[in-house]
């Protein structure tokens, strides 16, 4: 069951959504403690209808308003909470979690390795997931008054509220309150890593900063700046592409044809003249990641890297799967701690950001909140892209979202009784119904030779259906 909830402003409320979740709760309270009264229609009888809410889906921004922990900042991963702790890069400015040594069993060969690393043995256990119990002790006592001007200063870390949705008496039960967003995931990993491989400027996470973070860590000395005629030169590193190898890899993805309805076109998002690829989009992120991304490495960059990067894929695919074994999420859990730890030891540190390490949880979602498919953003992103198109008048844009999809109910209620209705909003193949009731006005006509003409009608003969009662008659003459 979906809730929808559409909140007027022009700005989101961030901090704030709990006064806007308020009814809403109060709704579930009742479906949980009382329940409604509900007409089966099929068995002719009412029943007392019980809900709960099973886990909440947004975007990463959206779960630190919606959980009220800080997603931002030296601890922004809500799954860890101070467990991670992000490693500052003097040159790149920014926090990174090139920690996922820690999630390996405490014997494997990776732990003990230091030049291919960050210079360091890695000693720490994995980070423990607090309970739901655990976190409601924590965030319990937080008081927090509502609204732009209450002078109260928010903490910078960890939790700044105790969010309504604990008011639910089952709430601190649960063992994933709110789900990772698996497709911005997706997105973000699939960006980073292809604009590393072929370079794309403010998409690659290779750069002169990231080489002067490596001599600041003091590790992989092959890699730092090297000062040639008063010019920056780097040296080329495992993920580098040679220009060849970043033509073929175009060339790979330019020459891709998808069935109709499968994605979007691949070929319009290459540009062969500087071998990028441009506006993407997630869906297309996800086919890349899906199966093309694999494929179109195949026969570059070096084996290591290459199975690295088709290893982090079939990751994906497999947890996109609609059918998973549950004796698979142990060998799931190590191979994406294994997978991230190979990308450690050859992409830089500045490609480790929040969202490559939130990869590291997914399964730990699928295993209670089954496969991915059934809670990924791709419904809601849609419904908003329609929501959007029904915006006429910009100053007013929640009360024509409104109008129309009460007006869209309205209709689509009443098409159930009309006869010879086409329903809105269900695509229609653009191949059915193609050639029906065209004419032959503007086609090609020919003049065909007898032999041909013969051809034709042997065809039309044994093929068609309408001539089959003829067939049977004349058997029986
Ligand atoms: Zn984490």
């Amino acid at each position: 069951m979906m809730l929808s909830l559409l909140i007027s402003g022009p700005r989101q409320p961030g901090n704030d959504i709990d006064v806007y979740l308020a009814p809403l709760i109060d709704d579930l309270k009742m479906l949980w403690d009382s329940g409604v009264e509900v007409y089966d229609a099929h068995r002719n009888e009412t029943f007392n209808l019980k809900a709960m809410l099973f886990c909440t889906i947004q975007d990463y921004p959206a779960y630190g308003n919606l959980s009220g922990y800080t997603t931002k900042g030296k601890h922004p991963c809500p799954i860890c909470e101070d467990g991670t702790r992000g490693k500052w890069l003097p040159s790149s400015g920014k926090d990174i979690f090139d920690v996922h040594r820690r999630f390996l069993p405490y014997d494997h060969p990776y732990r003990k390795l230091k030049k291919a690393f960050d210079g360091q043995q890695e000693l720490r256990g994995r980070p423990r997931v607090l309970s739901g119990t655990e976190v409601f002790e924590k965030v319990n006592d937080i008081e927090i008054t509502f609204g732009k001007n209450h002078g109260t200063k928010l903490p910078k870390q960890g939790y700044k509220k105790c969010c309504e949705l604990w008011r639910l008496p089952y709430w601190r039960f649960l063992f994933v309150r709110h789900s990772l967003d698996v497709m911005h995931i997706e997105k973000n990993v699939c960006d980073s890593l292809v604009g590393t491989l072929l370079n794309i400027s403010g998409k690659t996470k290779d750069g002169v900063s990231a080489r002067e973070d490596l001599k600041a860590f003091g590790i992989r000395e092959e890699l730092h700046v090297v000062e040639r005629n008063n010019r920056n030169f780097l040296p080329p590193a495992t993920y580098t592409l040679s220009r060849k190898e970043k033509k073929e890899f175009c060339e790979c993805l330019a020459g891709v044809k998808v069935p109709e309805g499968y994605s979007s076109n691949i070929r319009s998002l290459v540009s062969m003249g500087n071998m990028k690829l441009v506006g993407l989009k997630s869906h297309d992120c996800h086919v890349l990641m899906q199966h093309l991304l694999p494929v179109a490495i195949r026969s570059i960059l070096p084996k290591k890297v290459r199975f690295a990067i088709i290893r982090l894929c079939s990751f994906f695919n497999a947890i996109y799967s609609k059918v998973i074994d549950p004796k698979d999420f142990n060998s799931l859990e190590t191979s994406i701690v294994i997978i991230l730890c190979q990308l450690e030891m050859y992409f830089p540190p500045s490609f480790f950001d929040v969202m490559v390490h939130l990869t590291v949880h997914l399964v730990r979602e699928v295993r209670y909140c089954g496969p991915v498919y059934l809670r990924n953003q791709y419904p809601f992103e849609r419904q908003m892209k329609t929501y959007k198109g029904y915006v006429k008048n910009h100053f007013r844009p929640e009360g024509c979202i409104a109008e129309r999809a009460l007006y869209e109910d309205a209709v689509g209620y009443c098409s159930e009784f009309l006869e010879n209705a086409k329903t809105i909003g269900l695509p229609i193949s653009r191949h059915s119904g193609r050639m029906e009731g065209k004419g032959t006005l503007g086609r090609k006509q020919l003049d065909l030779s007898h032999e041909q003409w013969y051809m034709a009608h042997t065809y039309i003969l044994f093929n068609e259906d309408e001539v089959a009662p003829y067939i049977k008659q004349h058997i029986a003459y």
